[in-house]
């Protein structure tokens, strides 16, 4: 039944606690040539843990293998095509780990002198240069953490530089396609949230914006592509209601590598933006390391940029801190540099038409998922996709299968599930983003188990319903493993 299964994994690792049996050793030591000493005595009996009962013992090659095996539980994206949207999990060359790990790099010290430090201070410069050019903004910080962080930076550029006008104002615009991060942020700066609603093509309707834009408004922000993967192909007016009321327009750039190489925020009428360097720009995105969400901004806003700032000297690059109208410093240091390092490899690498060439392939991409699944997935909005596309479950709801269901099929056919769920306004919502990574048979491969699995909806939803069936673990119950989970292994009695 499920014929077309490339199993990625071995899925039947018991515990190493089940694969214990007393007396095996993992190791081989040379014979003690000391007198022995009681543990308890030596290290104080505070230090020596007596409540570990029924600790596995394994052999050497048994250790191994069970945590070689489980690492294969993990499904990562150096095993197959990773279709999260919203997350861009595209590959990530080997390159750029290896230039970020050159040593005089991964060991620079961040209490190093100026002086010392010139070669660190040249990639932070130059990649605000890159960023610049590619964002048609005026001015960057690398400094934000991640995107979100990006946000909440670029949103206090807007209330410092309204304030300096005399009056922060009150409220944000968010349109409902926009990513959970943008309310939160609005909130954190102070800010009342106001949501305006999408039109039936997933765009903002401009008489809707023209009729909530008004002098208490701080600032929109928009998304660009949006969450349904969609340009909003008005932008330009749209800036230009905005700034009629004197409002700031934010763009969240999570989606630029959509964008890249083919069109500008900055010539589009953005005033601050923040970019995901580890969605477009490499750095393996997901497994819950460091980030950076690097904030562009047109020159109005650049007094208010956080400190400190790079700055050319007569002796070299400084660091700038003597900038009053800052709005002060919103990370330690200087940014994730590993971070940056690898993003202005991957930029310099690739080149202008590399670039360009990585964003035509993200957006083809996309739009031959979705004209190969449309005739058996609903799709809520019809606009050409940019770099993801989303479906909604409401043909197979009909048959009670749920995107959820779909998602956890999916796992038997050997893929990670898409975003499931998201965004919020498309009930039922298949999100999938595929990258310009994923070669075409990797995509008729996903392609192919999306369709089978349309089928046995039709045919016998039982399958899906009960999926997945490959795995070691069904259906857990989420709700309660988030609440009370179970951290600790008791031996069976
Ligand atoms: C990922 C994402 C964010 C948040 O970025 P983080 O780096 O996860 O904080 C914000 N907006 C959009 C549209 C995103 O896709």
């Amino acid at each position: 039944m499920i014929s077309k299964v490339r199993s990625h994994v071995t899925q039947n690792e018991p515990l190493l606690f089940e694969l214990s049996s007393p007396g095996k050793k993992a190791y081989q030591l040379p014979e003690l040539d000391v007198p022995p000493v009681n543990a308890s005595k030596a290290l104080g009996a505070e230090h020596v843990r007596s409540e570990i009962e029924g600790f596995p013992e394994v052999s050497e090659v048994e250790a191994i293998r069970h945590f070689t095996r489980l690492s294969t539980w993990n499904y990562a994206i150096d095993l197959g095509l990773y279709p999260l949207g919203s997350c861009t999990m595209k590959y990530n060359p080997r390159l750029n780990e290896a230039v970020a790990r050159i040593e005089g790099l991964a060991w620079a010290h961040p209490y190093q002198p100026e002086s010392l430090s010139q070669g660190a201070m040249e990639i932070m410069s130059a990649l605000e240069s890159a960023l610049i050019e590619i964002t048609g903004m005026d001015a960057v910080t690398l400094q934000p953490a991640a995107g979100a962080h990006g946000e909440l930076t670029g949103i206090l550029l807007v209330r410092a530089y309204l304030e300096s006008l005399g009056n922060p104002r009150k409220k944000i615009l968010i349109p409902d396609s926009a990513h959970g991060t943008n309310p939160a942020t609005a909130a954190i700066a102070g800010y009342a949230v106001e949501n305006i609603k999408s039109n039936d093509r997933g765009m903002i309707d401009l008489e809707l914006l023209a009729r909530v834009v008004d002098e208490d408004v701080a600032a929109l922000m928009i998304t660009n592509p949006n969450t349904l993967g969609v340009f909003e192909e008005q932008i330009a007016r749209i800036a230009e209601i905005v700034h009629s009321k004197g409002a700031q327009v934010y763009m969240d750039g999570a989606n630029m590598n959509a964008l890249v190489g083919i069109t500008r925020p900055g010539d589009f009428g953005m005033d601050v933006m923040h970019l995901n360097l580890h969605k477009t720009f490499s750095t393996p995105h997901g497994g819950g390391g460091p980030g950076s969400g690097p904030v562009a901004v047109k020159k109005h806003l650049e007094p208010f940029l956080p400190l400190p700032r790079l700055k050319a000297g007569s002796s070299g690059l400084t660091f700038d801190y003597d900038r009053p109208r800052a709005i002060g410093r919103v990370k330690a240091f200087y940014g994730n540099f590993g971070v940056i390092v690898r993003a202005l490899a991957y930029i310099m690498a690739h080149g202008g038409e590399g670039l360009r060439n990585a964003t035509m392939d993200a957006v083809l991409n996309a739009n031959y998922i979705r004209k190969k699944l449309e005739g058996y997935y609903e799709l809520p909005h019809s606009a050409p996709s940019m770099h993801e596309c989303v479906f909604s479950d409401a043909r197979q709801a009909k048959q009670g299968v749920k995107t959820m269901d779909i998602a956890k099929r999916l796992i038997d056919y050997g893929f990670h599930p898409y975003t499931v769920s998201f965004p919020l306004i498309v009930h039922g919502a298949l999100m999938i983003e595929p990258t310009e990574t994923e070669s075409k048979r990797e995509l008729d491969l996903f392609v192919e188990a999306l369709i089978a699995i349309a089928k046995e909806v039709e045919e016998d939803p039982e399958i899906v319903l009960k999926a997945p069936h490959g795995t070691r673990t069904g259906r857990v119950d989420e709700v309660t493993a988030a609440r009370k989970p179970v951290l600790r292994w008791k031996p069976a009695d």
